[in-house]
């Protein structure tokens, strides 16, 4: 495992004041920043620039979202210890690491195989226990549903209806909508079998949401 040093640690606490400077003010999720060595989750040639509030490249072509969106992203999902959620997208894993520090019981898919492995090697190197997948994230994960919380870290074109279909009643999805460019960050909070409330959230920049296995034929 890469190291993780006192300095490390210092600009963690400096990226956790920025964010709430920025408007993340919840604790949990401010620790979980504060905890998770962020360079671990990227290439080495990186590691000096991990805490700042900057999104970077990582495998596959992806990239590892800023901190203060997964700060948002956290926060806006309003959950609990103990409550299950559904990520799609583990990309490095990061944010998968900050819900998993945060308490929850995650579950989390990705369609890139080699990211996939990537992040499965880490996460259980760093002791945490998601459950993850490779696989797309348009079908959800029907066998664990449904989940209290759904996040999508990629922007999708329109909201998936298996996704909506695998929400608890009382559970929100946090899901950026949108083509290339912008997306919109919607919050759907389901009301009933067939009521969602909708809000938006401001204005993101995601890699899209992807059909099918990246490498199926
Ligand atoms: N949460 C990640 C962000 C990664 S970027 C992190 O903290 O690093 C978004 C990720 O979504 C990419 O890795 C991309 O491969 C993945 N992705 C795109 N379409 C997908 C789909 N249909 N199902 C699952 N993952 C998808």
């Amino acid at each position: 495992m890469r190291s993780d040093s006192l300095k490390h640690q210092g600009l963690r606490n400096q990226l956790a004041e920025e964010l709430r400077s920025k408007g993340v003010s919840d604790e949990r999720v401010l620790r979980a920043i504060q905890k998770v060595p962020r360079h671990w989750f990227l290439d080495s040639s990186f590691e000096d620039y991990a805490y700042q509030d900057k999104a970077f490249p990582i495998a596959s072509g992806q990239t590892i979202s800023q901190p203060l969106t997964v700060g948002l992203q956290s926060q806006w999902l309003e959950a609990t210890p103990g409550m299950k959620v559904l990520e799609i997208g583990t990309g490095s894993g990061y944010q998968c690491a900050v819900l998993c520090e945060m308490g929850l019981k995650v579950h989390s898919i990705e369609r890139q195989k080699e990211l996939f492995d990537s992040a499965s090697v880490l996460l259980k190197s760093m002791g945490y226990r998601p459950t993850l997948k490779f696989g797309d994230g348009h079908q959800g994960l029907p066998t664990y549903a449904p989940f209290d919380r759904i996040l999508v870290t990629a922007a999708a074109l329109d909201v998936p209806h298996a996704l909506l279909a695998q929400l608890k009643i009382g559970g929100r999805l946090i899901i950026p909508v949108g083509g290339e460019g912008e997306q919109r960050m919607l919050m759907l909070v389901r009301q009933s079998e067939t009521e969602f409330v909708r809000s938006e959230h401001g204005s993101f920049r995601f890699v899209p949401m992807l059909e099918g296995k990246a490498n199926a034929q």
